[in-house]
């Protein structure tokens, strides 16, 4: 009477053919015949796996704008654009300031350049309160009060 059971594994017949190995030995064969069907399980949690990362491949947002020059893909045109700039050396923002002239690739570098000229201080000085337009002019500058501070310290000799 048919069970409705279906064997885990392939008939042990079939595998010693698969294999090349004589049907005699139940023992080997039982163990071919698992390692065999882990193989199988194998290959079915890799195929699974597979199809798991082309879904989510999928679900990204595609970059469809690519550099010519490089091939690196953007999702819109305003990064393409701004991106391409590095190869072409192209400065479109320009300092309207009289006597400068200074162009730059990208707005965020023109509009800290203009601090120069518009004496927009924005770094204090901790110690004495003098302002700086950059943070590495800060920096540099509260050095040296670090180095004043070492020239007062008293020296400790030893009698
Ligand atoms: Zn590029
Ligand atoms: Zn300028
Ligand atoms: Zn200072």
């Amino acid at each position: 009477m048919y069970t409705g059971y279906i064997p885990e594994y392939l008939p042990t017949s079939d595998i010693a053919q698969a294999l090349g190995v004589p049907p005699g030995d139940p023992l080997l064969l039982e163990s071919l015949a698992q390692g065999y069907a882990m193989e199988l399980e194998y290959a079915r949690i890799l195929q699974q796996e597979n199809e798991v990362k082309l879904l989510n491949a999928r679900k990204q947002r595609p970059k469809k704008y690519k550099c010519p020059h490089c091939q690196v893909g953007f999702s819109n045109n305003g990064q393409l654009k701004g991106h391409i700039r590095i190869h072409t050396g192209e400065r479109p923002f320009k300092c309207d300031d009289k006597n400068c002239g200074k162009t730059f690739t990208r707005n965020e570098e023109l509009t800290r350049h203009k601090r120069i000229h518009s004496g927009v201080r924005p770094y204090p000085c901790q110690t004495c309160g003098k302002k700086f337009g950059r943070r590495d002019h800060l920096k540099k500058h509260t050095r040296t009060h670090y180095i004043q501070a070492e020239r007062m310290m008293p020296v400790f000799v030893p009698f």
